[in-house]
C-alpha cells in the first residue's frame, strides 16, 4: 500500500490524524495534512483505511 496525500484538499478536521496518529500528521508550516509515512506496515493497513475513509473531503488517496 502506498498513501498520499493532497494538501490543496485538505481542511483540517484532523479525522485522520485520530484515527492513524502514527501515519498522519499536521504540517506545522500550513497546518495541512502530511503524511510521516508513505508505505505503512500491513499491521497499519485497517488504521490508515480508517483514516482515508474518515476524511470528509477525501483529501487521502490509497494505492493499494
Ligand atoms: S481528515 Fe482530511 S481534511 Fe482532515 S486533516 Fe486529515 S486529510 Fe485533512
Amino acid at each position: 500500500m502506498k498513501v498520499s496525500v493532497d494538501q490543496t484538499v485538505c481542511r483540517e478536521y484532523a479525522n485522520c490524524i485520530v484515527e492513524a496518529p502514527d501515519v498522519f500528521d499536521l504540517d506545522e508550516e500550513n497546518g495541512k495534512v502530511i503524511a510521516l509515512i508513505t508505505e505503512p506496515d500491513p499491521s497499519q493497513y485497517d488504521e490508515v483505511r480508517a483514516a482515508a475513509a474518515s476524511c470528509p473531503v477525501k483529501a487521502i488517496t490509497l494505492h493499494e
